[in-house]
């Protein structure tokens, strides 16, 4: 499997100038925000709090969606919440392309994996079907890391028919979905299916990456579940982390016009920039990724190391499963549109070196 974090840490150590690459959105985080964490720190709000997050945010939350402050639990980054939902789970069943985490968490947990594999011809839309009787537990990710895209209300309907007769749990990480470009984007919530865990994050809206806060919303008995493994692993998310949590989610319908306005501006960007003799992708529906497929029968990942070269980072299909003819554009950076410029360039390099034969992948 290739190494993500390992690529990362190498693009960091040579100082790339044009990053691509990872899921950090360049927009600041709003000085409303900072300021209730400071605000919270010096009132002293600095102790162990209580394990599932504070009355006032999990009751924010709930009014928010809906649901009973019980339903609601807050937790140090929704990674922390995928890790509690795959750590009780015994086999998973994951959609490809994924976020490569699922696979390394899943694996490090010993547990049974099944891949289902979705293809740019089928413009990435699964067959649920394919789930295999003896999965407990489906994740799935919509708005889609890396492709963006996020599936119909049908087939959401779909899959929840076929887990609620195999009694499989599914696990929806959707934290990117603040971040959507048309209405299509449905949420597991939207079906009050039982065994159904909504999954949200603090980090994509509001570029809150390294506060560490997200939280989950399902049945009491599964929040209580999660509860626990919070007590056991971590006790709590700092008061002061929550306190800015809150004014995030106040003001989050202006931070999402603001979100929505500068990706969708860089997806048109692409659009229009990327070579299309050389680049072909599916629309994203919604988040800051595009997954191209290089025609010419580049690899993508000879390409990544190629750009790289050239102050350019950018993932490799293959770090999100089977995809070698695949790139992850994160459109994360003001200068997106040079990176497009020397991506165009190699392209057409390596497109001529193939039909010369001379480089082999
Ligand atoms: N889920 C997906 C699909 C992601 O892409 C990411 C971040 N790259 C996360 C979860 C993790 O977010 P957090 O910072 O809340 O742990």
């Amino acid at each position: 499997m290739f190494d993500i974090y390992n690529f990362f840490n190498k693009l960091s150590e040579l100082n790339v100038k044009i990053r691509l690459d990872v899921g950090q959105p360049d927009i600041p985080v709003d000085e409303r925000i900072i300021s209730a964490l400071i605000e919270s720190i010096k009132r002293g709000e600095t102790t162990y709090v209580s394990t599932g997050g504070i009355n006032e945010l999990r009751e924010k939350i709930a009014e928010i969606h809906g649901v009973q402050p019980q339903e609601v639990i807050v937790a140090p980054g929704s990674k922390f919440l995928v890790a509690s939902q795959l750590f009780f789970a015994k086999k998973i069943a994951v959609i490809s392309p994924y976020w490569p985490t699922y696979i390394q968490m899943a694996k490090k947990f010993g547990k049974k994996i099944q891949i289902i594999e979705t293809t740019f011809k089928d413009k990435w839309i699964p067959d649920f079907n394919l789930i295999e009787e003896d999965v407990d537990t489906v994740i799935i990710n919509y708005p889609n890391n890396p492709t963006g895209i996020v599936i119909p209300r049908e087939k959401m309907k779909e899959l929840v028919d076929i887990a609620s007769e195999l009694k499989i749990k599914i696990v929806s990480d959707e934290v990117y979905r603040d971040l959507t470009f048309n209405k299509k984007y449905v949420s597991i919530l939207d079906f009050n299916y039982e065994k159904g865990v909504f999954v949200y994050s603090f980090s994509k809206t509001f570029s809150m990456t390294g506060f560490r806060i997200g939280y989950a919303i399902a049945e009491r008995e599964e929040v209580k579940r999660i509860q626990k493994f919070i007590e056991i692993m971590v006790t709590c998310v700092p008061k002061f982390v929550q306190k800015a949590a809150i004014k995030a989610l106040e003001i989050k319908d202006e931070i999402k016009r603001k979100l929505v306005e500068i990706y969708g501006s860089r997806v048109e960007l692409a659009k229009r920039k990327l070579d299309k003799k050389h680049f072909e992708f599916v629309e994203p529906d919604g988040t800051f990724y595009i997954f191209p497929r290089l025609k010419n029968n580049i690899s993508g990942t000879t390409f990544a190391h190629e750009l790289l070269k050239r102050d350019v980072g950018i993932f490799p299909g293959e770090a999100f499963g089977n995809y070698n003819l695949h790139i992850r554009i994160s459109l994360v950076s003001p200068m997106l549109e040079n990176g497009i410029k020397v991506m165009n360039e190699l392209a057409a390099e390596l497109s001529e070196k193939t039909v010369l034969g001379v480089i082999r992948y």
